[in-house]
């Protein structure tokens, strides 16, 4: 569902992206790794597109949903509202309760964002990519501002959903082994270029152990 190629992106004299490739399947779940600066979400950012002076060819689907590290939530629009937002289509309300549900905050569509906690409020930033049933999902560090309990519930939560939905996903991540664990395929990111690809095999154990996941691990 992602092509790009040769994707390309400087701040002035900086180069951070120099010919970046990336292609994700339908339902391929692809982490993004790289140090703080290598230009994750300059990248994530691209395939959104929310940066029109990147170079490059750059194929995505209509129907993408962003997820921030920070949730994004407006403040002023109740948990519900937030959800169903520029959702038009006559069974809005319908889609918001499942979505909200499915996110385990059936109870909490009247909320105000305030009101949530930080994990909570990260499940109604899900609930709102999910309501438009994406085919692709772009996540920044998702859970990256979460403390390590619910850090692992979202990532449950993670793989229910897109066991439920089959949706592609690109996952900007610190956590090898959070990338692990969720993706099928990791991409470390260095020097403006895909600097390795590593395919994830939890039926070979061995290979979530190589040599190479500890390097990166002491790397990032
Ligand atoms: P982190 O892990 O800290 O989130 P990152 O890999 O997401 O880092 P980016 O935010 O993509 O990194 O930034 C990559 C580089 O591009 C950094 O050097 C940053 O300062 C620079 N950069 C990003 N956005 C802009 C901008 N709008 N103007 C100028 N420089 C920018
Ligand atoms: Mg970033």
């Amino acid at each position: 569902v992602v092509e790009a190629a040769g994707v390309r992106r400087s701040f002035g004299d900086t180069v951070v992206l120099d010919g970046v490739d990336v292609s994700i399947d339908r339902g391929e779940v692809v982490a993004l790794l790289g140090a703080s600066g290598s230009g994750k979400s300059t990248l994530l950012r691209i395939l959104a597109g929310l940066d029109e002076e990147a170079g490059g060819s750059v194929s995505v689907p209509a129907s993408r949903a962003v997820v921030f590290q920070e949730h994004r939530l407006l403040p002023w629009k109740r948990v519900a509202d937030n959800v169903a937002l520029g959702v038009r289509t006559g069974d809005a309300a319908q889609r918001t309760a499942d979505a909200l549900a499915e996110v385990g905050l059936a109870d909490r569509g009247g909320a105000w964002p305030a009101e949530l906690s930080g994990g909570q409020s990260q499940r109604v930033a899900i609930a709102r990519a999910l309501i438009r049933r994406p085919d692709l999902l772009l996540l920044d560090e998702p859970f990256g501002a979460l403390d390590a309990l619910n850090r692992l519930k979202m990532q449950a939560l993670f793989g229910r959903l897109r066991a439920a939905h089959g949706f592609a996903a690109l996952l900007v991540t610190h956590d090898v082994d959070e990338a692990i664990l969720l993706a099928d395929r990791l991409l470390v990111l260095d020097g403006g270029r895909i600097a390795e690809t590593i395919e994830v095999d939890l039926d070979h154990p061995r290979a979530v152990d190589a040599p190479g996941f500890g390097a990166l691990r002491r790397r990032l």
